[in-house]
């Protein structure tokens, strides 16, 4: 069933509102110092906001104010009080949900009906779920087997002040998952937003300057990665980074943290195996596949770009994905009734383009089910859903990350062929499988390099389960008790007594 009617698009209305201006949040001020940008909307290409893109001085600034707000006040603060900060930011957040939604909607060009479902109720889901989880707990009792009579205490320490450098696909959500379990650890943070889609992440910086957050302990910036993102993996005051990005991206991040001795987290891209079975529930198979490759125009991280299915089925899977992208409502993504979004940048959009075309030259062939031309604005960023079939491992568009609205279809015979093609990837990100079997879901899902294997489904996020990659696709965990773990140290107090008789034999090994 349908629920929603497709409008057609009146070219001669604004499509998106005009937000204003945002300034950057630093030391608990709005400041302005930087230079001035127009943020263009990839729905229709208009002006929807100026913001201040921050320079090198305000983000150093920033960081001395993280810095100095980490050892005059936030150490003093109890976990209560922190997560206590974080619930009564994400009832700020839900009171202003609408805006959220469309700011969020208007930047990156997601369809309203993805922000009001899913990238806004996730991101106040996930700020609570950190404010209220239980998980974590500052200090662990422990015995030492060998010294009898002493007793440890380890606690989890924060590490100081977090960089954290978020992309451009998920602006709101990446935030709140770098935000909300450094704070809960204790650090203080600076973050630097996309230069693309900054808005949702300065208008929290409003909600947590009104959700009394002592001024310095969060520091938002927007700003340009090779500038500002370099200073704040580079800086000596910046104790660990956590960073999403691509891979390429991530390793200078990697490289110039190394100029000091710090914890690095990288949340990088990936190039995600889909395998269907041929003994899947075929309708919910195809409908979970699209769902995992076309949600965001397939600017997800862990999109299922690499179709991977069972030479039985392959010819009636793809024909059943084809008819249903036929379907597909392609219009204005900020109308409710609107299935596909923009693609978020104009330099994204020629990337998939060119990418897409290489892989014609190189034999591909391209499916394109859906006309979009006239459908959707004119002036906007759009390409349509996109098949990529007669695809083996040696195409470049089988290995390379396109995030865009395309799969490549491959087929295997054997659950080891499945295996094999599933793993031959630098990336390792996420993948699915889909089959009626669970024994046979678990035994290949545990063959799988990546962080996140869904069973039957796609995309679905737990703020209680670690996210991550293997090989090229990162390092650490975000999410979860593990994601709050990254952002700490441990400290082992050892507890010995005056009559405990071992430290005299101990003593012995130096002391006559
Ligand atoms: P990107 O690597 O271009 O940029 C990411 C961030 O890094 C931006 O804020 C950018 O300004 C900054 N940056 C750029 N150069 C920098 C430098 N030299 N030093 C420090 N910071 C720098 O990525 P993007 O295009 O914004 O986002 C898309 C990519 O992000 C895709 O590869 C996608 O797979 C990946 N991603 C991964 C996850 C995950 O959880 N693994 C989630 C979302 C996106």
């Amino acid at each position: 069933m349908r629920l929603f009617v497709h409008l057609p698009i009146k070219e001669d209305e604004p499509m998106v509102q005009n937000f204003g201006k945002y300034q950057n949040l630093v030391g608990g001020e709005f400041v302005s110092e930087g230079r001035e940008k127009d943020i263009v909307s990839p729905v229709d290409g208009s002006k929807i906001a100026k913001v201040i893109l921050a320079n090198a001085e305000v983000t150093k600034r920033a960081i001395d104010e993280a810095h100095d707000a980490f050892y005059h006040k936030w150490l003093k603060t109890t976990l209560l009080e922190r997560k206590t900060l974080l619930d009564r930011l994400s009832n700020l957040v839900q009171e202003k949900s609408e805006l959220y939604t469309q700011l969020e909607s208007a930047n990156t060009g997601k369809t309203i009906r993805q922000s009001t479902l899913m990238d806004i109720p996730l991101a106040i889901d996930h700020l609570r779920y950190f404010a209220h989880e239980t998980e974590f707990k500052e200090t662990r009792e422990i015995l030492h087997p060998e010294y009898p009579g002493t007793t440890g205490t380890i606690q989890y320490a924060p590490l100081g002040v977090i960089g954290a450098i978020v992309p451009w696909n998920v602006p709101l959500m990446m935030t709140v998952w770098k935000l909300a379990p450094a704070i809960v650890a204790g650090n203080t943070i600076v973050i630097k937003s996309s230069q693309f889609t900054p808005l949702t992440a300065l208008e929290l910086a409003k909600d947590i300057d009104r959700a009394g957050f002592p001024a310095g302990t969060v520091n938002i910036l927007a700003g340009e990665g090779s500038t500002i993102g370099d200073i704040i993996a580079r800086s000596p005051k910046v104790n660990a980074v956590s960073f999403t990005g691509s891979t390429a991206t991530g390793k200078k991040v990697l490289n110039a943290a190394s100029s000091g001795v710090k914890k690095v987290t990288l949340e990088l891209g990936g190039k995600s195996p889909n395998i269907v079975f041929d003994d899947a529930e075929l309708e919910t198979a195809v409908k979970g596949s699209l769902f995992g490759i076309y949600l965001n125009s397939g600017q997800l991280c862990e999109s299922g770009s690499r179709l991977i299915i069972h030479k039985d089925i392959r010819k009636k899977f793809v024909e059943m994905m084809q008819e249903k992208i036929s379907r597909l409502n392609a219009g204005n993504p900020m109308q409710f009734e609107t299935d596909l979004s923009a693609i978020t940048t104009s330099d994204q959009l020629d990337k998939i383009r060119e990418m897409v075309s290489q892989g014609e030259s190189e034999g591909v062939k391209v499916i394109q089910p859906l006309n979009i031309e006239g459908k959707v604005p004119s002036s906007g960023f759009y390409f349509p859903p996109t098949i990529l079939s007669g695809i083996d491992g040696r195409h470049t568009i089988a290995m390379e990350e396109i995030f865009g609205p395309v799969v490549t279809v491959q087929e295997f015979e054997s659950e080891e062929d499945a295996v094999r093609i599933a793993n031959d990837t630098n990336y390792g990100l996420a993948s699915a499988v889909w089959t009626k079997n669970n024994e046979k879901a678990r035994r290949v899902a545990s063959r799988i390099e990546a962080g996140t294997v869904w069973v039957n489904d796609y995309h679905l996020l737990s703020a209680a389960a670690p996210r991550g990659g293997f090989k090229d696709s990162g390092i650490g965990r975000e999410l979860g008790l593990e994601g709050i773990l990254e952002f700490t140290q441990t400290r082992h107090i050892f507890f010995s007594n005056t009559e405990n008789a071992l430290k005299e034999i101990a003593y012995g090994l130096l002391l006559p």
